[in-house]
Formats: C-alpha cells, sequence, structure tokens
C-alpha cells in the first residue's frame, strides 16, 4: 500500500500541471467516483476543463469519455472481443493501448502517402480506408475513433470497411455526430486536389504535426448514408452515465453490422 503511495508521489511531482488540475477538480466539486470500461478499475473521474469530451478523465489511465463508451460497448456487445480480429485504423489513445494488449488478433494500420499498402512501416502497416489490403470476409470487427469526420471518400471507406468484414462482423466506432438531419461536406476532392467549401478545420493528429482536415460533420443521415454506400447496418447508441465516467459532447457510439443474403 505505502508503495502505492510512494509512486504516487513520484508521478505528482513529476506531473504538476496534471496534479493540479486534479486538486483544482476535487476541490470544486468536478469529480466523481465510478468504474472505469478502459482499466477496468475503480477510479475518480475528473473534470479537467468545462470540454467533457477531451477533459473528463479517468485519474488512473487519462482515458477520456469516448474511449471508455468504445470498451463499454466492446464489453457489452462483443464480450469474445479478445479472440476475434480485429482491425483498428489510426489508433490513437488508451482504448487502443487496451485493444492492443488484451486482443491476440489485433492489427493497427496507419496511412503514410509514400508507403505502400500492406507493408509494415515503423512496425505498424500501412493501409488507406478507402482501399485496404485486408482479404475479403477476414475481420470480425473493425474499430475507428473519430476518423470518419476526416475521410475524403468515406463512401469508399465505408464500402471497403463492409468488405473486410464477415457476414455478421461490425465496424465499430466513434465519430462527432450533429444534431442537424444533413451531413455539411466541409471539402472535397476533385481533380487530386483539396477544394474547401467550408473554412478548414483541423483536430489533432498524433503521426501529423499539421493535423487533420475535418472532411465531414456527420449529422442524423449518417446510417443512411453507411447503407447505401455499404450495406451496413447501422445503429447509433448514446451514453449518460457519471458512473461509468460516461458523459459530455458528441458522447455517441456507431455499430455497423454486415447482414447476410436473405
Ligand atoms: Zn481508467
Amino acid at each position: 500500500m505505502w508503495q502505492n503511495g510512494i509512486r504516487a508521489g513520484r508521478y505528482v511531482l513529476r506531473h504538476p500541471r496534471w496534479a493540479a488540475g486534479l486538486l483544482r477538480a476535487v476541490v470544486t466539486g468536478r469529480s466523481n467516483r465510478g468504474y472505469c470500461a478502459v482499466c477496468r478499475r475503480r477510479t475518480v473521474f475528473v473534470e479537467r476543463e468545462p470540454w467533457l469530451r477531451d477533459f473528463y478523465q479517468c485519474v488512473r489511465c487519462h482515458s477520456i469519455p469516448r474511449q471508455r463508451a468504445l470498451l463499454h460497448v466492446l464489453q457489452d456487445q462483443f464480450p469474445k472481443w479478445r479472440d476475434y480480429a480485429i482491425h483498428e485504423s489510426s489508433p490513437a489513445g488508451a482504448a487502443s493501448i487496451v485493444l492492443k494488449r488484451d486482443c491476440r488478433r489485433y492489427i493497427e494500420s496507419q496511412f503514410w502517402p509514400d508507403v505502400a499498402p500492406g507493408v509494415v512501416h515503423e512496425g505498424v502497416r500501412c493501409e488507406n480506408l478507402e482501399a485496404s489490403t485486408f482479404a475479403d470476409g477476414s475481420l470480425d470487427l473493425v474499430i475507428t475513433q473519430d476518423v470518419l469526420e476526416h475521410v475524403l471518400w468515406p463512401d469508399r471507406a465505408f464500402a471497403d470497411i463492409a468488405r473486410t468484414l464477415r457476414v455478421g462482423g461490425c465496424h465499430v466506432f466513434t465519430v462527432p455526430i450533429y444534431e442537424r438531419d444533413q451531413t455539411v461536406v466541409r471539402a472535397v476532392e476533385q481533380n487530386g486536389k483539396i477544394n474547401y467549401l467550408q473554412p478548414p478545420d483541423y483536430h489533432g493528429n498524433p503521426i501529423d504535426p499539421n493535423g487533420s482536415l475535418v472532411v465531414r460533420e456527420w449529422g442524423r443521415d449518417l446510417p443512411d448514408y453507411i447503407r447505401q454506400h455499404s450495406g451496413l447496418v447501422t445503429i447509433v447508441l448514446g451514453f449518460r452515465d457519471r458512473s461509468l465516467g460516461l458523459d459530455g459532447e458528441f458522447l455517441h457510439v456507431l455499430i455497423s453490422r454486415k447482414v447476410g443474403p436473405a
């Protein structure tokens, strides 16, 4: 027990800003106890900033709500996920660390434009989500976390994900969904160039210091779009349960299932 205390003390000394944020959250009441689906332990969730989507963190694993929602859905809907063939495109954050550690047949991929598809580069397979080299029907699950708002040809991406899934397999993913009905297309690719229909907006990207361009702000029509371009049948799950650290903006997990011939 006292060893845990010493370890915690060292962590606080090494991360003074993080510790100050934790102290402030506890003092101001912006924290609560609960169970974290990512580190699978009793924990405390702290609101380090008002934007809960990125700053309502588990003090143990530093996960954020959408990562806990994803692991919660996997555990709830796919309890054998550790035995599945999983492809995760563009992994990042606490949930990806757990998937890689606990799933025996987990394959991660990133996309580098100058590396051949299917080739392992810096220990990670290079794949273009719009045209991957995975064999037809070879995967049980495809996972993406906040990726599909950045893909220039999402119709091709959803179709290719469907191609790689076995019948009954699912694409499980997070993506910001806006409450309005219709998707807003912010940029398109035309003749190899990006045509901006809205002012450029970028999100952080772990392998690109310039960030990732937001191509689409998905609306409630997303399940129809997926069905139209891939045949996958989608349900959208929403969450609010502070005892599981699930609260905040754009907190949805989508499950798109490959249905078999009737
Ligand atoms: Zn945790």
